[in-house]
């Protein structure tokens, strides 16, 4: 194919330690090898993508970059036969809009293995209003199952509730018969989270109450934790006998202020995931069942939609904690 030119949004260190953003003219030339070229049309916004376009450390080490860790569109061609010209296919995690030029852009160059048909079942726009927060919650609940978790257990925490993968968390857990506890710091979108299945929403100084204690009171079957930190360790120590916790952020913090006694009194299991390398399989089977019987209707009628233009607004708002579910990325054409 000729070289095309595109818009993508650009940030770029101005001045050192300075970051700003701009919409360029940038051409598929310039993208990187590999097999498969998608045109994006549409995209979304995770935290991560907010550290990356606000130049934080610990994400994108080279600028100019265009951020963007989701996609999904049409595949344009792809050299080794993986996906057919047309085929609509969803690309998330790996390096894309880490080091690699991300969904920010109108078209991207990736291998192949990165990308998942689109199910069926899912829109284009759907599976970005999922998007990596959506994959990270699926996980996070096909994870719970695999460990044995069922709704006899009791309360299953979700921390970081009015966020991407806290709400998604919030309605696939209640979709899937759990009694949900939803902990967040915004007591205004209590009402969200009742309307997303959470049977009891607590504030995040509450769950933090006899934390002072190497274990407290049994409380929680096990949990889904965004958050890290003190609250992550809270959760940990008041999770009922053989629970299962998992710990996929560090929305608060990278720290786990813990010792080792909720494991080897309680035999809970503290369960890792990553949705960025997460095996091709496993993305498959979650994607399919996002699409089928666990999708989260309310999630997709409750998502903002925002344009290359004003992400910049929701950059601090996102690293702040005070946007509310998913934001969905449409981009021109
Ligand atoms: P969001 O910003 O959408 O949500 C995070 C939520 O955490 C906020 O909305 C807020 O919810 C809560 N929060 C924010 N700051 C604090 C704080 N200081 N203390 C306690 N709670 C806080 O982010 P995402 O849902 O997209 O991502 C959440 C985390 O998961 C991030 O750290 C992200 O990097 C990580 N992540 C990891 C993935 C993986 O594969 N391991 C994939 C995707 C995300 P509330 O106000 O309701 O409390």
């Amino acid at each position: 194919m000729e070289s095309q030119t595109f818009r993508a949004l650009v940030a770029e260190e101005s001045a050192p330690g300075q970051f700003t953003r701009h919409l360029r003219s940038r051409r598929t030339d310039e993208l990187p090898e590999g097999a498969l070229l998608v045109r994006v049309q549409f995209s979304s916004l995770n935290y991560k993508d907010a550290l990356s376009a606000m130049g934080r450390p610990g994400v994108t080490k080279r600028y100019p970059h265009t951020p963007g860790i989701d996609a999904a569109g049409e595949v344009v061609s792809c050299a080794d036969g993986a996906f057919n010209p047309g085929d609509q296919v969803i690309v998330t995690g790996y390096d894309l809009g880490m080091n690699t030029p991300g969904g920010f852009g109108q078209f991207i160059r990736v291998p192949s293995s990165w990308g998942v048909k689109l199910p069926k079942g899912l829109t284009a726009k759907q599976s970005m209003i999922l998007g990596t927060a959506g994959l990270t919650a699926g996980l996070s609940l096909h994870r719970l199952l695999a460990s044995g978790m069922t709704p006899r257990r009791g309360e299953m925490v979700v921390t970081g509730a009015t966020g991407g993968v806290g709400s998604i968390a919030v309605e696939l857990l209640s979709r899937a018969g759990f009694e949900v506890v939803a902990v967040t710091g915004k007591q205004s979108e209590t009402g969200f989270l009742r309307h997303l299945g959470a049977k009891e929403v607590v504030g995040r100084t509450e769950i933090l109450e006899g934390a002072q204690r190497p274990l407290m009171t049994e409380r929680w079957g096990g949990a889904v934790d965004v958050v890290g930190g003190e609250i992550l360790s809270a959760v940990i120590r008041s999770t009922r006998y053989g629970g299962v916790v998992t710990c996929c952020g560090l929305a608060g913090s990278a720290e786990l202020p813990l010792n080792v006694y909720p494991f080897i009194l309680r035999g809970i299991t503290l369960a890792g995931i990553d949705s960025a390398q997460c095996p091709a399989k496993l993305r498959e089977e979650v994607w399919q069942k996002l699409a089928g019987p666990w999708k989260p209707h309310e999630i997709l009628e409750s998502a903002s939609s925002c344009t290359l233009e004003s992400l910049e607004e929701k950059f601090p708002a996102i690293l702040d904690g005070k946007l509310r579910g998913r934001t969905v990325v449409q981009l021109p054409g």
